[in-house]
């Protein structure tokens, strides 16, 4: 059900809040066995549960659509009394003593939280295989990656495990996933939600969103969390868009930047192209433009985002807690030395080394600082456009969803984020709403790009995009089981 339907029954007591959770919960556990979707589940006698019932029953009046309904969240967000493992050794036995500012908004709302979701460790990669409690599957074909890092959130919601989820995007963990999985994911723009107990992978870049089964649910889960929060210097919540979604993009001046659209498979590019369409059929006005920075989007990204991790994950030490090493030691050094060596994965102790060696003296002004000025560059190219277009269509991805083991090198993972990446680094909004199949009947995403705080327009043309073309809605619950 999307959160409408469930609304509807729930308000008309066709079914109650407690059975709704059950079904959910009990459907959760089952599909597990298949997708490995969520890491923790968090059902009614669970500390969630009893804050959840606790704050509605201290304002009984909570009128919030969210009000009951199930949902997930990403295992980066921090929950007090709950597991939260970022899905790595090192944070294997964590259990946070504070909750994430939006964890508190959606039991304020009266949502309820069945589990915590699988994701790459960290939230470092595009595949959702770097966890250390195994991959996720995508529930339209589970020999395939649902995407990633919020991999379980999307494969979550895609297979109606959950109502919705909350992801995190700190280059495309929202939007890649969602497309891949037929799902809708919103990476607000920078400040718009509170990353207050998110733990941090790249601060500068990192944002916390929805992923939904439809637009119209996407904006209602955005609504309910993009609020100020006095304990993020970043944070400065949004204008509400629900009540200005219709779908209405006449007149709407629509970029089409060809530099996205190189190389891309003719399947995908077909699938854009009826994106493009549709709005143009719906009065938006398409123009061809260029974006020739796109490329240097890519390693200015990896560079900042490795340096900033590398600071982040400076605290992982095993001394106050998290995952210590068990050997006896000879020093303190060495004692925190094969903590992190044990502790973190390949790709992490990768990221981090990297990290390290672009922020070390002698180097920065090479890489850290140069990425700094593509940054910039970047940030400005898009402004420059944002005056003569209101938004830009493209591609979330470039490829169709890899096998699960298909053992991408690591730099040609890094280049399947070519799309998102660029959203990141100027903070700007970007959604990704499914625009139809590729030729291996996998869901294919279209990503819609838009000024700061403009979710609202992003989101409409994203509405206009799925009236017409549809949303994979209808199909949660089903799942095929591959070759
Ligand atoms: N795939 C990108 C990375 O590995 C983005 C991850 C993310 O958004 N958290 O850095």
């Amino acid at each position: 059900m999307t959160i409408l339907e469930a609304r509807t029954l729930l308000d008309a007591r066709k079914i109650s809040p407690t059975e709704l959770a059950r079904e959910y919960t009990e459907r959760a556990k089952a599909l597990n066995s298949k997708t490995n979707a969520v890491i923790t589940f968090t059902d009614g006698s669970s500390e969630a549960g009893r804050q959840t019932d606790e704050t509605v029953a201290k304002n009984p009046t909570v009128s919030s659509p969210l009000r009951d309904i199930p949902y997930v969240l990403k295992d980066n967000i921090s929950t007090k009394g709950i597991l939260t493992s970022c899905a790595s050794k090192m944070l294997s036995n964590y259990v946070p003593f504070y909750n994430a500012f939006v964890y508190d908004a959606l039991t304020s709302c009266g949502a309820v939280l069945i589990g915590k979701t699988n994701m790459d460790e960290f939230a470092m990669g595009s595949t959702s295989e770097t966890s250390c409690f195994g991959p996720v599957h995508n529930p339209r074909n589970l020999s395939r990656v649902p995407g990633g890092s919020s991999g379980g959130s999307a494969s979550a919601v895609a297979s109606g495990a959950a109502v919705f989820a909350i992801g995190s995007d700190t280059g495309g963990s929202i939007r890649q996933p969602a497309a891949f999985c037929g799902a809708v994911g919103l990476k607000p723009t920078y400040g718009a939600v509170s990353r207050r107990g998110l733990i941090a992978y790249a601060s500068s870049l990192d944002q916390i969103g929805p992923i939904a089964q439809t637009v119209r649910d996407a904006g209602i889960v955005f609504d309910a969390i993009a609020l100020k929060d006095n304990g993020d210097m970043t944070s400065r919540g949004a204008q509400s868009v629900s009540d200005r979604l219709t779908g209405d993009v006449r007149g709407m001046r629509v970029g089409i930047a060809r530099e996205f659209y190189e190389n891309l498979p003719s399947d995908i590019a077909a699938r854009l192209q009826d994106a493009a369409k549709t709005l143009e059929k719906n009065g938006a006005v398409l123009t061809e433009i260029s974006f020739p920075r796109l490329k240097d989007a890519l390693p200015a990204y990896y560079i900042l985002a490795c340096a900033e991790a590398s600071s982040n994950l400076a605290r992982f030490d095993g001394i106050r807690y998290g995952y210590h090493t068990p050997d006896a030691t000879v020093s303190l050094d060495d004692f925190i030395r094969r903590t992190r060596t044990e502790g973190f994965g390949e790709e992490v102790r990768r990221r981090i080394l990297l990290g390290t060696y672009v922020l070390s003296a002698g180097y920065y002004d090479a890489y850290y600082g140069k990425a700094q000025l593509v940054r910039r560059a970047v940030a400005g190219d898009f402004r420059k456009l944002f005056e003569s277009v209101d938004i830009l269509l493209t591609p979330t991805a470039p490829t169709s969803p890899p096998e699960i083991g298909a053992a991408l090198s690591p730099v040609e993972l890094y280049q399947t984020d070519i799309c998102t990446v660029p959203v990141n680094i100027a903070g700007l909004p970007g959604v990704s709403v499914p625009c139809g199949r590729d030729n291996f009947g996998m869901p294919v995403g279209a990503q819609i790009i838009g000024k700061a705080f403009s979710e609202a327009t992003i989101l409409n043309a994203a509405l206009a995009i799925e009236n017409e073309i549809g949303s994979f809605s209808a199909e949660a619950g089903s799942y095929t089981d591959g070759r």
